[in-house]
């Protein structure tokens, strides 16, 4: 095996985040067409533009369906199915409580409970209607938004390494600002294993704290220090509770998750955190290919039985 001696990375800012591209051949099209597919979904979901698909989606609530693209529908209806496997962490009704904290978008402040309660009603997800056939999205109620912040980034890592594969391209690593999916083997390494740096935002920056080795896998990080606004000493970060209207209360800094599917391990992040490291361990150890890894507040580390240690601050997995 000839060991590569190059690696090519691209960098674009996207989506308020941080893209980048590493391919080991110069390939200036892919590039393109990866900034291009991003552009694109861009134009679909993002609910900063009035008129993308989901905004319409949104901005018709109470009144009327809408058809939206295919991509659009799939993620839409991932993201339902998800929400009610999930129903007490997991919500893509979310909107209108992420409106109402704004949360990370500047002149935050703790809303009133009766705000708070009148938004709860609106999350209801026997509200959205689904028609595959037609393609058609309807939210029953006025006021109800999709938000698809927790899950769209790992779509997206999906169908761009999908979209790689397809052209040829043997070995690349996605990044999506943090949210990380590997494609084939690693060709700067003898064993063709990859090495992900999973970052605590306690630590100082570069400094990972603790590394992992793996065949190509996503790792996904949902953590309560990118974004949040503090009143009295109080954190209050954007990860909310949809039963009560809060920022979820518990121990965890973070947490990350390692699996093949990166729109799942987007879902798992999110779930895990509001489960904790002990029930978040148990729902992790069910699953097969996946691992996490919980970061407390005291910077305490909790692995699932996957991740073997390979020396001080490195784990592998087999
Ligand atoms: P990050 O933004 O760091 O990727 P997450 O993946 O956990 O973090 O997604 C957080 C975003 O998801 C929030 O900014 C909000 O848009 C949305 N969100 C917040 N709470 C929930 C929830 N309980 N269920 C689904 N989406 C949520
Ligand atoms: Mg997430």
């Amino acid at each position: 095996m000839t060991v590569a001696q190059k690696k090519y990375v691209s960098q674009f800012t996207m989506m308020g985040t941080v893209i980048s591209l590493t391919l080991f051949e110069p390939r200036q099209t892919v590039v393109e067409a990866v900034y291009d597919y991003l552009a694109q979904m861009d134009r679909v979901f993002s609910v900063n533009r009035s008129d993308s698909e989901l905004s319409a989606v949104n901005q018709d609530a109470g009144q009327h369906a809408v058809t939206v693209s295919p991509g659009c529908f799939d993620l839409i209806r991932d993201a339902v199915d998800y929400s009610r496997q999930h129903a007490d962490s997991f919500n893509v009704l979310i909107g209108p409580l992420v409106k109402l904290w704004r949360i990370g978008f500047g002149g935050q402040q703790v809303p009133d409970q009766s705000a708070i309660e009148q938004r709860l009603q609106l999350m209801t997800l026997d509200q959205v209607e689904l028609n595959a056939t037609r393609r058609s999205v309807f939210l029953k109620r006025a006021g109800m938004q999709l938000d698809l912040g927790a899950i769209a980034k790992g779509y997206f890592a999906d169908q761009i390494v999908a979209q790689l594969a397809g052209v040829g391209i043997k070995s690349a690593i996605v990044n999506l600002g943090g949210n990380v999916k590997l494609l084939g083997s690693n060709p700067l390494s003898p064993d063709g294993q990859w090495q992900v740096g999973v970052q605590a935002p306690a630590a100082p920056r570069g400094y990972p704290v603790l590394q992992v080795q793996m065949s190509a896998k996503t790792v996904v990080t949902s953590g309560i220090f990118e974004r949040y606004f503090e009143v009295n000493g109080h954190r209050y970060h954007h990860i909310l509770d949809p039963q009560t209207g809060y920022p979820v209360e518990n121990q965890l800094d973070q947490v990350t998750v390692i699996t093949d599917q990166s729109e799942l391990a987007e879902v798992l992040s999110t779930v895990t955190y509001f489960k904790g490291p002990r029930a978040g361990a148990a729902l992790i150890e069910k699953l097969p290919g996946t691992e996490a890894i919980f970061i407390d507040r005291q910077q305490q580390v909790t692995v699932t039985s996957g991740l073997q240690p390979r020396r001080k601050g490195v784990f592998y997995i087999e």
